[in-house]
């Protein structure tokens, strides 16, 4: 039996992409073996590498001017390696910063370079994005780093920040795939593979050729140079993680693209944040200008409340709603792979515990 699944990462996959796996695990393509068991210098390998790269080349809109790499190391990797790569010669970096994340990156880019904090919505209690007339950028600056999704608080950023010019470094591990996005204005996107896009252990980085320079100073697996050159085959690669990438983008594409992607989202996300504003009840984490599509946080009166919100719903099957221990109430990550009907048998759950212990 499969549940109801609102885990925040790894998280749930669209049942088909999982159902084709199950059936080309024993024998990918007639070679009598597993993906997982190929050589990634295979052929076939190649094919599926491209496959996955095309996938996303697609979605997105992404020109030959960007290369797509498949790394290891997850988005916390990339805190560093962005940096690393892109503040050689004293090039400096503006990080706007609303929540647990942003906070890491800005620690590890502090570390490789200039790198400062832009604009911070701290006051509010991480509840909102930084609003444009808080940004304090530098019109010089390399890139400015934002957080698209801030996956622990459940604040989102609804369109991008406005940079005056300045391009994008975006950490879009919990909404990458999850909506249309402006390409134009980015350098370099990255994110984790295992909250919208496929199984933990790979991710993905978008980024510009003209940002990719050879770094010999830098050790050889951190430089964007040797996977762009390498194709991201210059050691062995995360194989079974690309090819269910490669699969996940197929199945956006049967569902409307990004565009598809938005409305579904946005309609299950409408039937949450309903229920929370249908009482005083819930109450929602995040300002409501910046609510997350993806990762719906909310309190109850008291957290004994929210301890048996979490278990009762465990027993009808739905699964990860407890929030994080940094933040604590509950969170429902709705990712793309979230079934419509997980969301309705939620807000059913929540209609039912409001009633017997409002
Ligand atoms: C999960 C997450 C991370 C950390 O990802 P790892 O792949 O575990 O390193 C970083 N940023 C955001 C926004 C996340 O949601």
């Amino acid at each position: 039996m499969r549940v109801h699944n609102f885990n925040a990462g790894p998280a749930a996959l669209p049942r088909p992409v999982l159902e084709q796996v199950q059936t080309e695990l024993l024998d990918l393509q007639h070679t009598g073996m597993s993906v997982m068991e190929w050589s990634h210098r295979s052929n076939e390998f190649e094919a599926i590498n491209n496959g996955a790269e095309q996938g996303l080349r697609r979605l997105l809109g992404l020109g030959d001017d960007w290369a797509v790499l498949f790394l290891q190391g997850g988005a916390s990797l990339q805190f560093s390696m962005a940096p690393m790569n892109l503040l050689q010669n004293q090039a400096r970096a503006d990080y706007l910063v609303h929540g647990t994340w942003g906070r890491k990156a800005i620690i590890e880019a502090r570390k490789e370079g200039a790198a400062r904090v832009a604009a911070s919505s701290e006051e509010s209690g991480w509840r909102r994005v930084p609003r444009t007339d808080e940004f304090e950028l530098d019109a010089g600056a390399k890139y400015v780093h934002f957080t698209s999704n801030e996956t622990i608080e459940g604040v989102q950023w609804p369109v991008e920040p406005e940079t005056g010019g300045v391009r994008l470094v975006c950490d879009a591990s919990s909404d990458i795939l999850s909506r249309p996005i402006d390409i134009g204005k980015y350098g370099l996107i990255y994110g984790g593979a295992q909250k919208n896009i496929g199984p933990s252990g790979v991710t993905v980085v978008l980024v510009r050729r003209d940002w990719i320079e050879p770094l010999p100073k830098i050790p050889t697996m951190l430089s964007y140079a040797t996977h762009a050159k390498e194709h991201s085959l210059y050691n062995t690669p995360a194989s079974f993680g690309i090819y269910m990438i490669g699969l996940v983008c197929q199945w956006i594409e049967l569902h409307g693209g990004l565009v598809g992607m938005r409305q579904r989202n946005a309609a299950k996300a409408q039937l949450l944040y309903d229920q929370i504003d249908a009482s005083d009840f819930y109450q929602g984490f995040a300002e409501r200008e910046n609510r997350s599509q993806m990762n719906v946080t909310f309190r109850l009166p008291t957290e004994e409340l929210e301890k048996r919100f979490a278990d009762e719903s465990a027993q009808k099957h739905m699964v990860g709603l407890k929030g994080h221990r940094s933040v604590g109430g509950l969170r429902a990550s709705i990712y793309n792979a979230v079934e419509p009907e997980s969301v309705e048998a939620l807000t059913a759950f929540m209609r039912e515990f409001e009633r017997t212990n409002g």
